[in-house]
């Protein structure tokens, strides 16, 4: 966690990255995606999101790590190590997320709270670690917050995973393990507070139970928004869904929502897997947003 704090308020948020760099290509990230964007914005602007050579979308998967006047809050927790996984590239990883973590101020006794805006792979995995063959709770004083419509919908005894097998042991190995813990909150639509700073609100669409989060600190207000976009090229595109969006009409309805409220606050944009610049301002355009004052 060597990266700067963004501090919004009183409120200081680092990026703890486990992943960063050339990933799926464009066209399968964002099914819509059409070459003419080059055009639109640029070779220098465009080679910051997609590898000019390659056409693969550069990304990240990080946590945002969060530490209010209250708590200390993790924000989605990547992939985690030692996980049998349908995709390949992220399964049975074996990255010092945890030391980094650590070595960043944080052990794991002292979180408070783990906030997972999904139930995907990549934003679950460190929830659990893997101890003597059993999967433990990394973070046993957390309360892991997650909405009760997404812990249903990935519950293989609750709903038929047809269809959902790139997710599959997720729910298993990341999630009961908590659950059989008495560690996790579920909350429904209406929303949820975590502490004084941080309120969750469901933006669905991406999963039937996505969620975002709102800090507030002094008149100032950050926006973690999970995975309502995954990568700058749809703030400037905003109808665009990535490929994993499951439900395509309500996910714009949501990233619009999101992009909306965060220009009418002025809320610094913090989403899930951005390359550089990872915490941005935007401003409306014409055709869609745009990205400003990164930070
Ligand atoms: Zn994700």
């Amino acid at each position: 966690m060597s990266e700067k704090a963004v501090h919004i308020g009183n409120i200081a948020v680092t990026r703890l990255e486990e992943i960063y760099g050339p990933s799926f290509p464009a066209g399968m990230l964002l099914p819509s995606w059409d070459a003419s964007v080059r055009d639109d914005f640029g070779p220098a602007t465009i080679a910051q999101f997609v590898q000019p050579d390659t056409n693969l979308a550069l990304m990240s998967i990080h946590t945002w790590v969060v530490r209010t006047p209250q708590s200390t809050i993790l924000v989605d927790t990547c992939n985690g190590n030692h996980k049998e996984r349908a995709m390949e590239d992220m399964s049975m990883l074996n990255t010092d997320w945890l030391e980094r973590l650590v070595a960043g101020g944080v052990q794991p006794e002292e979180v408070d709270a783990v906030v997972c805006t999904h139930i995907h792979l990549d934003h679950v995995g460190w929830n659990t670690s893997l101890v003597d063959g059993e999967w433990v709770p990394t973070f046993p004083n957390a309360k892991y917050f997650v909405n009760k419509t997404e812990y249903e919908f990935w519950n293989p005894s609750v709903t038929d995973q047809t269809g959902l097998e790139f997710n599959a042991n997720v729910f298993d190995d990341s999630m009961l393990p908590v659950f059989d813990r008495g560690l996790v909150e579920l909350w429904d639509g209406g929303g949820c507070q975590v502490d004084d700073s941080l309120r969750l609100e469901l933006k669905p669409g991406h999963t039937p139970g996505h969620c975002i989060g709102w800090l507030e600190s002094n008149g100032q207000v950050g926006l973690l928004s999970g995975d309502s976009m995954h990568s700058a090229v749809q703030v400037y595109r905003p109808d665009w869904n990535s490929g994993f969006c499951l439900d395509a009409d309500e996910a714009v309805a949501s990233r619009r929502s999101v992009l909306e409220a965060a220009v009418e606050r002025n809320a610094v944009l913090m989403p899930a897997h951005f390359s550089a610049p990872h915490a941005f301002h935007v401003r409306e355009t014409q055709t869609g947003f745009a990205v400003t004052d990164a930070l």
